[in-house]
Parts: structure tokens; sequence; C-alpha cells
């Protein structure tokens, strides 16, 4: 039997999925987003437990410019929704207790997170020798900059809050790009930065941090049902080959096992699950996948009243510095930054656990993992009655992890798929972890098959 013919198929329904079918379908008609989950978003999930809104994968993210056009296109932009003011105060655990990070010049001439000594250092910032950011890790590259105190007490904490990662094995140029190329053009971050923002427009995100009205299971469900053909859940991509100008695309779902054909083909999965899928087409580009490292997270969320605390519940959250002695990687508060999240008289929480520093916990049992995260936040925060454990969400794979190498590993892959017209790759492993990063892989990813193909346009 011959396979159904479609516009352009897209593997994977999160959100770098979503994002390259909307784009695709300004030009292609039929187009088909497959994922074996029951709903779309990937890992963006949100359920309401006894009157809180929780989310189990990602809770806050940047609006950039890609997602900002295609959400207005859209009329998408509407359903987000701006954290409170109170979002500005982001804190870290240091000697003890919450200490505010420096927003501002005044601020970190202040601030008890550097010693006179380290704020010394940062005014020779500008006379430091050029080094080769490309090859070393994020903490290499900071410490021979900024010196090793912002590396612990300021960068660590803050790419453990993106990353769930270690400085120590995070390349700069994927995670600092900007700040690596300053360096490189200006042999100085600061100068680098400072000429840089008077070298013409860029196109402009929203300001601040953002979820949704109804949170980001919900908006992934909002984008979905954008597509003129519905995403074809509880079915799985397992290979494709090529056959001609196209590609055919072999699928298993509840009814068996079907084909399909399409000149277009988007693999938006994570990075082992497009070697699995891309394996056929270049088993070199799929051992290249194959490599690309991952951190586990479980996500704790946490009921609180505000008088059980002893350190007030304020602000944007805390992260914990790997040298602190407590697992806990760090905690957003969730309802201070998005009203409506928790019942009247109560606070959610949202920790987060695992990661590279210690991916066994991942693993605990429930009531473990929930005695973990309690004693963790006692110790933060002070806890005077006992916190609600509301949901445990556990991801073995949750963070890809760019090593020093990250960059030319992902040109490689590209190019071993530069002989395969129509075919695009997308996702948080290709081009930066964050949600935004993902739906802007998604859309580049419609692009470059929609400028390759030739028939089937509308
Ligand atoms: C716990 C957690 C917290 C996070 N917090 C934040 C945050 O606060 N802010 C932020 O910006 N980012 C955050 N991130 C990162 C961000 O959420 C992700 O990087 C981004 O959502 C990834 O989107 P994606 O589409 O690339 O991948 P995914 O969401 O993983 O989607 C990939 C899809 O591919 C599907 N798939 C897999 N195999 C196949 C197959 N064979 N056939 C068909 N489909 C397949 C999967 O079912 C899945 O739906 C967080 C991530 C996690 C896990």
């Amino acid at each position: 039997m011959s396979a159904p013919e479609v516009g352009a198929v897209v593997v994977g329904a999160g959100i770098a999925g979503l994002a390259a079918a909307l784009e695709l379908q300004q030009e292609v008609s039929e187009v088909l987003v497959i994922d074996p989950s029951d709903r779309p978003g990937g890992v963006m999930r949100t359920d309401h437990v006894n009157g809180y809104v929780i989310e189990r994968g990602p809770n806050t993210f940047q609006v950039k410019a890609p997602m900002l056009a295609s959400l207005q296109r859209d009329r998408l932009d509407g359903s987000l929704m701006k954290a409170t003011p109170a979002s500005r105060r982001r804190c870290v655990y240091h000697d003890g207790r919450l200490v505010p990070v420096p927003m501002s010049p005044a601020a970190l001439v202040g601030t008890p997170l550097l010693s006179a000594r380290a704020k010394g250092r940062l005014l020779i910032e500008p006379f430091v020798r050029r080094g080769n950011g490309s090859e070393e890790s994020v903490a290499a590259f900071l410490e021979r900059r900024l010196g090793r105190e912002v590396v612990r007490n300021l960068a660590g904490p803050f790419l453990t809050g993106v990353y769930a990662g270690d400085e120590e094995r995070l390349g700069a140029e994927p995670v600092f790009g900007p700040l690596v190329a300053a360096e490189q053009r200006a042999g100085s971050i600061v100068l680098g930065l400072i000429a840089g923002a008077f070298g013409g427009k860029k196109p402009k995100g929203l300001r601040g941090i953002h979820s949704a009205q109804k949170g980001l299971g919900p908006f992934a469900r909002s984008l979905a049902e954008l597509l003129v053909e519905p995403p074809a859940l509880g079915a799985r991509v397992s290979g494709v080959r090529r056959d001609g100008p196209d590609w055919l695309i072999s699928v298993s779902g509840a009814s068996g096992e079907s084909r399909l054909r399409s000149e277009r083909l988007v693999v938006a999965t994570p990075a082992r699950e497009a070697a699995e899928i891309l394996r056929g087409v270049s088993a070199d580009a799929a051992a290249e996948l194959d490599e690309i490292e991952y951190a586990p997270i479980a996500s704790v969320a946490i009921g609180i009243r505000p008088e059980d605390v002893t350190t007030p519940v304020e602000g944007f959250g805390f992260l914990v510095p790997k040298d602190a002695g407590i697992p806990l990687l760090g905690c957003l508060f969730m309802s201070q930054l998005f009203p409506g999240r928790a019942p009247e008289g109560h606070e959610l929480l949202q920790c987060m656990i695992g990661g590279l520093r210690r991916p066994d916990l991942v693993d605990l049992p429930d009531d473990q993992l929930a005695e973990q995260v309690r004693a963790d936040l006692d110790r933060v925060l002070g806890l005077k009655g006992a916190p609600d454990v509301l949901a445990a969400s556990r991801w073995q794979r949750a963070v890809p992890q760019p090593g020093p190498g990250h960059n030319a590993r992902v040109a490689r892959i590209r190019s071993r798929f530069a002989d395969q017209p129509g075919l695009a790759l997308a996702g948080s492993w290709c081009a930066g972890v964050s949600v935004p990063d993902s739906f802007a892989s998604g859309v580049a990813a419609a692009r470059e098959v929609l400028g390759g193909a030739s028939h089937g346009a509308r």
C-alpha cells in the first residue's frame, strides 16, 4: 500500500515542534505533528491540585523576539502573563541566609555576595589578557575574566537555575556566547558589551519574565489548537528514510504500524530520540546526538502558609550554590510571581532538586524525596509548620548540558544532513535550552525546510 502524502511532518509536539508546525502551515497545507504523548507540549505540563496551579516542567520564561513575533501573528500574545515586580528580587543562599542578587552597579558595590577583594578584581576585567573562551568551561572563562567568587556565588547558582548543571562542565561558548564574543571583539566582556549596546537596533522581546494565564500546559494546548491538522497523539515515529525527493516516515501507534510520505520533515525531539529516528540516514550524526548529556531533575511542589516560615516568602525565589552543603538546587516562589497560583492565605513553592549535583535524589521514592526537600527548606527558610507536599515530577533527561565543544558538535550534526534537502532539526539540544530558544529553533527549522522544498506550497 502506498504511503499517504502530507505537506510536512513534524516529529515531536513540544514547544519546538509546535512552533515549527505553526510556521510551516503559513505556507504548506497538511502539516502533521506526531507525538507519543497523550497531550501536546512536551515537558510543559500544568496540573491543578487542592486549589494550586502546579507546573510540572518549566515555570517561567523570557519572551524573546522570534517567539513574540510568532505569538503576535497567531494572536496568542494576549495569553501571556507577566510576573509581578516581585520577580526582580532574586536571592542566593549565602552564609546561612538569603541574600538578594545585585541587579544594579550600586547594588553590586554593596552586596555581601562578593568580598571587597572580589569587587576590586572586577575593576581590572578590561585589562585581563584575551583567552580562548570557545574551548573553556563557563567556570574557567568567568574565573579568568571576573574572578573565582563571581563563579561561585553568582554565575554558578544562576546556571544551576537554568541547567541544573555544573559550571565546570558547561561550555562558555554555548552558555554565554555573547560574553565570549565580546571578549574576542573588544578584549573585555565589559567593554565589548558596552560597544555592542550602541551597535544598531536588535529585534526586542518582552521585558521581564512570563508564564501564561492558565499555565504552560494550557498554553501549549492553545498553540496546538491553531494547527489546521490536529496533532497525531499516541503515535511515535520509529524511523525515516529517503525515497527520491520525499521522506518515508514510519509511525507506530495504537492502530499498528503505518507510513507517511512528505517532502518536508522537522525532527523536534530530544537528542537521543532524534538519534534513533535518524540513525538510518546518518549513523555518524546519530552517534554525536547520543553523546549529548542531560541532567535529571525532580520538581517538587510545596504549599505553605506564610506564618509557617521564619524567612518571608518574598520575590522570585532562591538558588543554592554547590558548596552550600544543601542538595536543593533552588526554589521558585510561584504564587508571588503569578497571583492566583495558590489558594487564599497560602504560597506555592516549586522546588528543584537533583541535577548533575545529586542525580541520585531524583530516583528517591516520593516520601524520601519529600522529606529531603522539607529538610532543605527548613535550613533555608526555617519551617515552623508542616508544608503540604502537593506533587513530585521526575524528569530523567530534563535539560541538555552543552559542554565546551557543544556548538562544534551541533555544527557537525547539521553538516551530516547538509545533503538531505527537506530535513531540519529543532529542540532544546541544538539552539539553547530555554522555552524561547526551543521555540526559535522550531521556527528556524520550519524556514529551513520551506526554503529547500519545491511543491505542495499553498
Ligand atoms: C523540570 C524542567 C524545568 C524547566 N524550567 C524551565 C524554565 O523555567 N524556563 C525555561 O525557559 N525552560 C525551562 N526548562 C527547559 C524547557 O522547558 C525545555 O528545554 C523546552 O520546553 C524543550 O522543548 P522541546 O520541544 O525542545 O522538547 P520537549 O518538550 O522534550 O518535547 C519533545 C517532544 O518529542 C516527543 N517525542 C520523543 N520521541 C518521539 C518520537 N519517536 N516520535 C514522536 N515524538 C517524539 C516527546 O514526546 C515530546 O513531546 C525546563 C525543563 C524541565 C524539564
